[in-house]
């Protein structure tokens, strides 16, 4: 809705639980009382601004800003890179400072609405809730040695296991349901953690109705690594594990079989869209195969930008040169698998309501007044 009136002002309360927009005409006067805006709101003019939802940007690692403009084209994730900061070199208050940067470009560019989870998950909350964003945040649980990972290597440490479960289980207990942070299980990967360590999500999962969120199938590595330890690919892995359901987002989703794609997509798991990052492998998700196959499909940014736009434009334009435009698959889905896709994902959004899949209208977040540049 653009605020297209010479008149046009919006009123934007920062004390409620989100923002809150008005944008008319104001035949009463230019202030609050012309809008019949409730005692206490500032009023702004927005004329030349844009009024538009907020956007829902549904897989990020805020302290990754650590390594802005050094992993962008290297074609993999920083904790598989050798030589670029890594998550456990940061100390608490260097992991809160670069979350509030994290989430603050968030914001910036319209997300209202985040996934959020790396290592010290209370900083992720604490930044969140410093910016009245609504985030899902969990703390990244992995057991294998993160030096040894960064140079490809899979190495068991029990006792790194042993911790970061224990700090995702304490943001559950002191951040799930404090104003608009909710808390996820966030198990790292397939490849960085061990079977023993998903089954104990999973049962987490299960007992607390938390959902689970992880990378799946990000890179021929991870693909290789789970047929090695597995004998089997890192969906079959969490379909044997009983992970595979609507209480799964999982990332980028790239290196998928046709078999992973519709066991995925049979199960009404949730794809968390990475076009940007996934660019940078030279590769695309198959989105549209995953979306036809029955998966419920969202668009994240991944902290390699916060351009959700960026994100648009990319996830565009990688479907349609690799595998035809998704929204091209909807006319496809009818009858009985549609409305068994809706039921599953809980009507026209995805996490309780809170909406953003990739180019679909549904429930979004909270509305946000957008200054155009
Ligand atoms: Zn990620």
């Amino acid at each position: 809705m653009a605020a297209s009136s010479a008149r046009a002002r919006a009123a934007v309360s920062s004390s409620g639980p989100s923002f809150s927009t008005v944008t008319a005409p104001m035949p009463g006067g230019s202030g609050a009382a012309g809008l019949g805006a409730p005692p206490g709101c500032a009023v702004h003019d927005a004329r030349g601004a844009l009024c538009l939802p907020g956007l829902v940007n549904s897989h990020n690692h805020s302290p990754l800003m650590a390594v802005r403009g050094m992993v962008e084209d290297r074609g993999f994730a920083p904790a598989y890179i050798p030589g670029v900061p890594q998550g456990h070199w940061l100390s608490e208050e260097e992991t809160l400072a670069l979350a509030r940067l994290g989430v603050m470009e968030m914001l910036c560019a319209g997300a209202t609405t985040i996934v959020d989870y790396y290592r010290c998950p209370g900083a992720l909350a604490q930044a969140a809730e410093e910016f009245g964003l609504r985030a899902m945040v969990g703390g990244r649980v992995m057991d294998m040695d993160s030096a040894a990972l960064a140079e490809g290597r899979f190495v068991e440490d029990r006792r790194l296991g042993e911790a970061t479960l224990g700090a995702a289980l304490e943001t559950v207990a002191r951040w799930d349901g404090r104003g608009r942070i909710s808390a996820i299980l966030a198990p790292h990967a397939p490849d960085s953690c061990s079977r023993r360590i998903f089954a104990e999500m999973r049962d987490l999962a299960a007992a607390t109705g938390r959902q689970i969120h992880t990378h799946l199938s990000q890179s021929p590595m991870e693909v290789a690594q789970l047929r090695a330890r597995e004998g089997m690919t890192p969906t079959e892995f969490l379909d044997d594990l009983g992970l595979l359901g609507p209480g799964l987002i999982a990332a980028h989703c790239i290196f998928m079989s046709g078999s992973d794609i519709a066991r995925f997509g049979r199960s009404g798991a949730v794809v968390a869209h990475a076009p940007i990052g996934n660019a940078s492998f030279g590769a695309a998700a198959p989105v549209k195969a995953l979306q036809e196959a029955g998966a419920a499909v969202t668009l994240c940014t991944d902290t390699k930008s916060a351009d959700m736009f960026e994100a648009m434009r990319m996830a565009l334009a990688a479907a349609r040169s690799g595998q035809g435009c998704p929204s091209a698959a909807r006319p496809a889905l009818r009858g009985r698998a549609r409305r068994a896709r809706r039921r599953r994902s809980g009507g026209a959004g995805w996490q309780g309501g809170a909406g953003g899949r990739l180019l679909r209208h549904g429930p979004w977040g909270s509305p946000l007044f957008w200054l155009a540049p």
